[in-house]
């Protein structure tokens, strides 16, 4: 094979740029500098991004129709290598929970859950969290880092893979970033690879298809309205910061009023309902008192609610409410004309619901500067 000597260090073959890093843009940008003409260039990057975005084939030797030439110039420069699957389990409702080993040895959690015949991807954004809700497992587990926009984007073309999701009827119609850590503290990797995800030769996720789920990080939702711009979570859990304080302590940064601000404005911006996540906390935020205070606040900015049972974990500190306590707060909420859905959790027997997501990674720092 004829790899330039720049492209090894010992054994170790040292490429210039991983491709699921790349943009379309810059794909082109990168084969230009391989002596093409811009429309040339322009043309095998069409061709790369549709095989590997809309085909699935993830080995430039099978990208046929192109000269054997320009396939030798990229796999020396441009690393195709995908991250590895540690562990796969399936959950009896069907939800699959993979964990995948990054390169450099740390381990992520990817979930699909399906409806039918289709489903939806929950993606990680960082390995391990610094957000710190008292009732989410991803949260015991200290920051090792935030994920790289390839790192983000294998987990799709892993997903897609192992799902045989590669027609056009597709199995992942949606992809929600509420897996490990907070997407919005990794803003720059999300946005990339959300542009990735969106371009419409590739994978063509459309806006409205990718859900972003934030605890509330207020800066950053308003950038995102205008950066971003898919639809919008909001972890809401609580109605009143003195209860939200308890569950998260984000909510002593950024107060309740901040953030249905924030909230305001992205819906404004965006023209979309921002989904808001409750999880139903026996004893917690599941009394009369908090419907009402939830309707109330409800009534400030265009949002629907999404009722979420508690998924318990071992050593979690809190419990599910009743059935009856559930079906009391969803009944208050929907008789104030609200749209509220209760989303049973799902992927239960393989603890893979998201927001329950934790891997035995290693705690080497506690922090990233956020
Ligand atoms: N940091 C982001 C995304 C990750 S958590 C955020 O906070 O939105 C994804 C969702 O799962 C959040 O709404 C989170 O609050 C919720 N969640 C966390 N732990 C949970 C649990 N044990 N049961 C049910 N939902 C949980």
């Amino acid at each position: 094979m004829a790899h330039s000597s720049k492209a090894f260090k010992g054994d170790k073959k040292m490429y210039e740029q991983n491709f699921y890093n790349l943009e379309y843009n810059e794909l082109k940008k990168h084969l230009s500098e391989f002596n093409l003409s811009e429309k040339a260039a322009s043309m095998r990057a069409n061709q790369i991004w549709k095989f590997v975005y809309k085909k699935g084939v993830g080995n430039p030797d099978n990208f046929i129709n192109l000269p054997l030439e320009l396939i030798n110039k990229i796999k020396t420069k441009i690393d195709f290598n995908k991250i590895s699957i540690e562990e796969k389990k399936a959950s009896r409702d069907g939800t699959i929970k993979w964990l995948f080993k990054l390169n450099d040895g740390n381990l992520i959690e990817t979930v699909y859950i399906p409806f039918g015949k289709t489903g939806t991807l929950c993606v990680s954004s960082q390995v391990g969290c610094t957000l710190n809700c008292k009732f989410c497992h991803t949260g015991t587990q200290m920051i090792v880092k935030n994920l790289e926009t390839t790192e983000i984007i294998q987990q799709v073309l892993l997903a897609k893979d192992e799902l045989t999701d590669w027609s056009k009827e597709k199995k992942i119609r949606n992809i929600v970033y509420m897996g490990m850590g907070e997407p919005l503290y990794n803003f720059n990797n999300v946005k990339k690879s959300i542009e990735i995800l969106k371009n419409v030769d590739g994978l063509e996720f459309g806006p409205k298809r990718i859900t972003i789920s934030t605890a509330g990080i207020v800066p950053e939702i308003l950038s995102a309205s205008k950066e971003i711009k898919t639809c919008l979570a909001v972890s809401l859990h609580a109605p009143t910061d003195e209860i939200r304080e308890k569950i998260m302590p984000i909510n002593k940064k950024y107060k309740l009023k901040a953030l249905i601000d924030s909230c305001r404005k992205y819906a404004e911006m965006n023209k979309e309902k921002i989904f808001l996540e409750y999880v139903l906390l026996k004893d917690i935020n599941d009394t009369k008192y908090c419907a009402q205070k939830l309707i109330k606040l409800m009534g400030g900015f265009p949002c629907k609610l999404n009722l979420i049972e508690f998924n318990v974990w071992p050593g979690a500190g809190f419990e599910p409410s009743s059935k009856e306590k559930v079906s009391e707060f969803y009944n208050t909420i929907k008789e104030s004309g609200h749209v509220v859905t209760l989303r049973k959790s799902k992927g239960n027997d393989i603890l893979g619901a998201c927001g329950q997501l934790k891997t035995e990674s290693k705690k080497i720092s506690k922090k990233l500067d956020n």
